[in-house]
């Protein structure tokens, strides 16, 4: 079939299936010639390649095949030029920089960090559960629950598990198209798209992805159209039963200007927190670490103690905990030295300092009271009604956990409350965070806010 054949064989076409259906899906078609018994047409996107092959496929063969006989099949290959990344994102040089939807077509995804795999995931207590659920959804079999919403603090191991997974899936189902962007990326391209006047070809690819990740949707709260887009995207792939993969910096519930249709679909899923690191998982962090850096620097010598310190002091978040490692260990081997008690303060004095903020009781006293909706005054006076009784009772409790002054302080500040009256309060919100899931919320999230 030559050039022309086919164009008269278009306007045939154009007759049978009609003006409509024939600029959709015809008109994008780019015939590139026939190999071996294959008539081969480029499209921009697979999602028209799919859906003209599964549609128009035998029209076509069959038309085709009147001209050329010895035509028997027909296929449609994604154009490289359509299909670049709309953007480049190379932030971190990774071992693939995009994911391959089929043999041409490139989707934009973001870089994979190859240091972001579950083997370097350090699991603890505060990170089991987001573990374990990046775990099942990284074995790639049936969807289970739609999405996974990961959420958690800055720098607790959002991102590296949302890698992990994509690492995994791609070993484990290489044949699913896996997607992982930040939602600024989608943003970013959706932006572009509509400058470009190319949103069925972002509809498309999105449309035609198998396992979508998002990272930090909070950034698309506020911003509407963003949002509108996300969440037809969203709902056109859960619709079709493939998995999705969203992280966020707080639960769906409380991220603002987020709406309400988004949060609940976002809800609909499984929702997992990565909690505040413990010592004993900084710990274990910083053990792995120094492993991998061993292997590095064969010649370094570290004391006795030095990972404990850093374990108890730096207690902000992961990212802090490492970048304080690095240096330590970037340091000691420039003037080749052990690594020290003594040599890590030096090293490290402005980190340690800028970890040892300080909580104080009224930062307390009015997050609790913003909390729960009632006044600094009603908190700290005399009136003991239930509305002001429990916020007070949660406030002297987070008072004793996260500040170092003792009951008769923290009932001096309350409006001169006896020790004895905080120490019931503390007792009281200890028992209710094991019978009341809300209070345990409630306690969760101030302490989440007061240590950010
Ligand atoms: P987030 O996306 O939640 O802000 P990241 O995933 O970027 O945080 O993590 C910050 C840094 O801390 C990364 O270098 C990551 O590898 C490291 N990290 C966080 N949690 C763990 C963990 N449990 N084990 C090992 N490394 C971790
Ligand atoms: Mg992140």
């Amino acid at each position: 079939m030559t050039k022309d054949e086919w164009g008269d064989l278009k306007q045939d076409l154009l007759a049978t299936i009609g003006a409509n259906n024939f600029k959709n899906w015809i008109e994008p078609l780019d015939f590139s010639g026939v190999s071996d018994g294959i008539a081969q047409f480029i499209v921009p996107t697979k999602f028209i390649g799919d859906y003209v092959s599964k549609t128009f496929g035998d029209q076509l063969l069959y038309k085709i095949g009147r001209v050329s006989t010895d035509v028997r099949r027909v296929q449609f290959k994604v154009s490289a030029a359509t299909s670049q990344p709309l953007t480049k994102t190379a932030k971190v040089p990774a071992r693939q920089a995009t994911t391959r939807l089929d043999d041409d077509n490139l989707i934009p995804a973001a870089p994979l960090d190859d240091r972001f795999t579950f083997d370097t995931f350090v699991v603890g207590k505060p990170n089991e559960l987001a573990h374990a659920a990046a775990k099942r959804v990284a074995e790639g079999g049936p969807v289970t629950f739609n999405p996974l919403f990961l959420y958690g603090g800055v720098g607790l191991g959002k991102t590296h598990l949302m890698h992990a997974i994509a690492w995994e899936l791609q070993s484990n189902r290489p044949d699913l198209n896996v997607v992982y962007l930040s939602a600024e990326q989608f943003m970013y391209r959706f932006v572009q798209a509509l400058r470009d006047r190319k949103m069925m070809d972002f509809k498309q690819m999105f449309r035609s992805v198998d396992v979508l990740m998002v990272d930090d949707v909070q950034f698309i709260a506020g911003k509407e159209s963003t949002q509108e887009e996300f969440f037809h995207t969203f709902n056109a792939l859960v619709d079709q039963n493939k998995q999705i993969i969203i992280s966020g910096d707080r639960a769906p519930g409380e991220i603002k200007n987020l709406e309400e249709r988004i949060k609940s679909r976002l809800q609909c899923g499984l929702v997992v927190d990565l909690h505040p690191t413990d010592y004993e998982l900084r710990l274990g962090i910083l053990q792995s670490k120094l492993e991998r850096y061993r292997t590095q620097y064969p010649e370094l010598d570290m004391a006795e103690g030095v990972l404990e310190f850093l374990a108890h002091r730096i207690s902000t978040n992961v990212r802090v905990l490492e970048g304080a490692l690095t240096r330590l260990f970037a340091f000691a081997s420039l003037i080749k030295q052990e690594v020290t008690l003594e040599l890590t303060q030096d090293c490290l004095a402005d980190v340690l300092r800028a970890s040892e903020r300080k909580i104080s009781i009224e930062e307390i006293q009015r997050r609790v009271a913003e909390h729960y909706n009632i006044r600094l005054s009603e908190m700290i006076g005399p009136k003991r009604v239930r509305n002001f009784a429990r916020p007070r009772q949660v406030a002297m409790y987070l008072c004793k956990q996260m500040t170092s002054r003792s009951l008769p302080e923290i009932g001096r500040r309350f409006g001169g409350r006896d020790h004895t009256t905080v120490m019931h309060g503390v007792k009281r919100i200890d028992e209710l965070r094991i019978q009341d899931a809300q209070i345990a919320d409630d306690l969760e999230i101030l302490r989440r806010t007061l240590e950010s």
